[in-house]
């Protein structure tokens, strides 16, 4: 079998190098880029199983606009994305899994912290992507496009509420308290509150609002949330 690569993007030629020897002893293939400039090429020509992406990079792009860039191109979008910052950059966190990461990881970081990382979303995004299309209660969703669609109508869904849809869609009928839901959907980043889980759930209901489909998202009171199809008693 040939092995995963993982697409490095780090301008700095020492994290770099560490990150390519810590990933190449783990089993991976590296691709390297110093920009985003080079990152967009070798995505292209490559397509990596995963992108590790520094936050700052030289340019007037950071990383997270690369993060935002791939996950709008539906070619791309399916790549996994783990954005590294360095430490005081923490406000960030939210933003950058706004922006479709997948992770986050604060430098600096033990290899081993690294390593684990990147099994983990790299075992999430193949359970996500694998799966055939899901269709509960005239809600449809095709992991292979990343699309949504209710009454035959695509539904504009960002990544983050696209991941948790998928979550909920592919684990129905069962209560999953904030906790779980960020370990599952985010990925178990222990920087994230939990109110920003309330913040997405509201923003999914709202998307499947005009398709009467917002009540598939359950609240369970003291618990958390709950996707299914069965009609709640008040
Ligand atoms: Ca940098």
């Amino acid at each position: 079998m040939q092995n995963e690569q993982i697409l490095i993007v780090e301008d700095e030629p020492a994290i770099r190098e560490m990150i390519v020897m810590t990933l190449e002893m783990a089993g991976f293939d590296c691709l390297q880029a110093v920009d985003i400039a080079e990152a967009h090429q070798q995505v292209v020509d490559h397509r990596p199983a995963l992108i590790l992406l520094d936050w700052m990079l030289p340019g007037d792009k950071s990383g997270v606009d690369f993060c935002r860039m791939l996950k709008k191109d539906e070619l791309l979008s399916e790549i996994p994305v783990i954005m590294l910052t360095a430490k005081g950059e923490e406000d960030n966190k939210v933003q950058g899994l706004d922006a479709g990461a997948d992770d986050y990881i604060t430098k600096p970081f033990s290899t081993r912290e690294l390593v684990s990382r990147i099994k983990a979303v790299l075992r999430r995004s193949s359970a996500l992507s694998a799966d055939k299309p899901i269709e509960v209660a005239g809600l449809s969703l095709d992991p292979k496009s990343q699309r949504v669609s209710a009454d035959g109508k695509v539904i504009d869904i960002g990544p983050t509420e696209y991941r948790l849809l998928a979550f909920f869609m592919s684990h129905p009928e069962r209560a999953y308290t904030r906790t779980q839901l960020l370990d599952q959907v985010w990925g178990g980043n222990v920087y994230i509150e939990d109110r920003t889980i309330d913040v997405h759930i509201r923003r999914l209901r709202k998307l499947l609002q005009p398709y009467d489909c917002a009540s598939l998202i359950q609240t369970v009171r003291g618990t958390g949330y709950r996707f299914s199809s069965l009609v709640e008693q008040e």
